[in-house]
Parts: C-alpha cells; structure tokens; sequence
C-alpha cells in the first residue's frame, strides 16, 4: 500500500466526534486514529459501530482515516439541544449507571425518574449507590430502599471512593459492558470515573479533569476502555451525567414502571389514568400489595409533574 492510499475495510468503533472529523478506534487495535467522514454520512455519534479504512505513511503507520459506513444501531441516548429538539449523543450502549449517594440521601422519587428515562431508552439501568463510607450502622432505611429495586430486577451496586477498596463489584458490573453514568450533582460521578480511569488511560483530545466536572453539555461525548476491568468500556460526557431530566410523556411513565407493564391493559377503561376509575388494574394491585405504595406514589408525582410544565 503507497503512502497516502486508503487500506481495506475494516470494523471500528467511533471513540470521540468533532464535527466531520472523528476518532475512531479499530476493534483490533488500542490506538485511535483520527478520521473524517465520506460524503454521504451523517449524524454519526460516540459508541457507533462502524465500517473505515485506514491510511499510512510512509514508514507504514496507519496516520489517519475514513469512514464509509455505519452500522445499525442497538440504542442511542438522546439529549435535548439548545432549542429543546431531542439528539442522539451516544450510541450501542448495555447499560445506564444511574449514581446516587448516602448524602446528598437520595428521595425515591428521583430514582424512579431516572428509571423511567433508562427504561424509555431501552437500555439495561443499574443503582449504584455511592458513599457507603457514610452509611449509618443505623442505615436501615436506605438498605430497604435498595432491596424495593433489587426485588423489582433491577442489579444495585454499592461503593465509596473514600475507601481504597469497595470498587470491586463496580468492575465486575463494567466487565464486557459498554456503560454510562447519570445522576444528580454532588453524588461522586467525577470521583468514581477518576478512579477507574487513572491519568494516564486518557488519551489525547480526552476531556479534562476541568472540563469532565463542568456543566457545558456541548463538549462531545468520549468512550475509554477501562485499564482496570475486562473490556469494559464507558462513555462519558457532561451533557451525558445530566440524562434522565428529558420530557417524557404519560405512556413513557408508566411503562417505565416495569412491576405497572403487565397490568397497562388490564384496567376496566382503555383510557384510565390510574387516579380513582374503578376497576383501575393499577389501584388494585397497590391494594393487594403486589405494587409499593411508594412507587405509586412516585408514578402518580412524575405524571403530575408532566402535566405542569
Ligand atoms: P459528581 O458531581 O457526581 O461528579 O460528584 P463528585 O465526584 O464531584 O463528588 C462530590 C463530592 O462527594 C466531592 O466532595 C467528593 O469528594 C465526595 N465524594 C465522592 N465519592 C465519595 C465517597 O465515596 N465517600 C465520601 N464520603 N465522599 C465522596
Ligand atoms: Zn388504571
């Protein structure tokens, strides 16, 4: 292959986005190479597979690159632009770390808000709930809270980064996963993707330290292989940390209460809103105990919610 000429097709991932110009990483390699796109593609985001070819020099190193095509794709994450209009911002991802802490004490309410907008989503959410160190012996309260969601399905995972060890079971959840971290500020996002990506993991053009913890959810999204876990790898980016704020609609709410899905069809009217219509299959099951008093009264509060703004 001569200098400047483009080499076979090959499969990547697409790491970072910058307008027209992409880092891309080749599934059989760790470096990134810096590519642009061909014509006819558009709208590519961060975690898309795709198809490149790549050039080198003269020494035979692969210097940069094309895209020719993208593969479909599994999920995307969407954020709202500046002008409220919903846009992909990551892409093929398994699961939505949704973080929360010990203090600031989590209200369950917000847990489910962040539920429903994972389940909206199609992607697999996981709790974890940070700061254990913190946890009172008495922390009975909070342990009953996590046990709700673990009898609902859904895996909680708990750490601290105040503690060298505690990361473990973390690792072991990234292993094999393409994962994102979402959650209210203050819950220790930035200080649990410090630790699993130590300085060094960051390559060129990576977010930094600064700008990870900052607010300008313009800045593109990046994946990193994690260094420290079996091909895990993990998006990130400000505007990421903030998903789960997004409008949804009465229908998205609902069915993002997985213990409600089942029972959607069963009321006595097709268009009951679950508030007091007899023969609710919803009010009913919160009678027999088979739903948590408190996840309806959350679904009820997120409804409202909806129907003020
Ligand atoms: P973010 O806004 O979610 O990114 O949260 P940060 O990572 O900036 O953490 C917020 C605050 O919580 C900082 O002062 C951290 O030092 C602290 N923090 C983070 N993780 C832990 C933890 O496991 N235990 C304790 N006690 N504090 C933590
Ligand atoms: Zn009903």
């Amino acid at each position: 292959l001569a200098a400047g000429e483009y080499g076979p097709e090959r499969p990547g991932r697409v790491i970072a986005h910058y307008g027209r110009t992409l880092d891309v990483q080749g599934d059989d390699s760790a470096a990134s190479v810096r590519c642009h796109l061909r014509a006819n593609l558009e709208g590519l985001v961060t975690g898309d597979r795709i198809t490149w070819r790549a050039a080198q020099d003269a020494e035979g190193n692969v210097v940069e690159g094309v895209v020719v095509a993208r593969s479909e794709r599994d999920n995307v994450l969407e954020r709202p632009d500046a002008r409220g209009q919903l846009k992909p911002v990551a892409a093929n991802i398994d699961q939505i770390l949704i973080v929360f802490a010990v203090e600031p004490a989590p209200h369950p309410n917000l847990i489910d808000r962040y539920l429903v907008a994972a389940e909206a989503t199609g992607i697999a959410p996981v709790l974890v709930l940070n700061k254990i160190d913190l946890l009172p012996e008495s922390g009975g309260e909070l342990r009953a809270l996590l046990a709700r969601y673990e009898a609902l399905g859904y895996p909680v995972v708990a750490t601290t980064t105040a503690r060298e060890a505690g990361l473990d079971d973390l690792l072991a959840r990234l292993a094999g996963r393409t994962s994102v971290f979402v959650g209210q500020s203050g819950v220790g996002k930035s200080s649990l993707i410090d630790r699993l990506l130590p300085d060094e993991s960051l390559r060129i053009g990576a977010l930094s330290k600064d700008s990870r913890k900052g607010t300008h959810t313009t800045t593109t999204a990046r994946l990193y292989r994690l260094p420290s876990a079996d091909a895990a790898e993990l998006i990130d980016s400000p505007g990421i940390r903030e998903f789960g704020l997004m409008h949804l609609d009465e229908q998205q709410v609902a069915e993002g209460f997985i213990e409600f899905r089942d029972l959607l069809g069963r009321c006595r009217f097709r268009d009951c809103r679950h508030r007091q219509e007899p023969g609710c299959a919803l009010l009913e099951a919160v009678e027999r105990g088979e739903i948590h008093p408190e996840r309806f009264a959350s679904f009820r509060h997120i409804v409202d919610s909806l129907n003020e703004t």
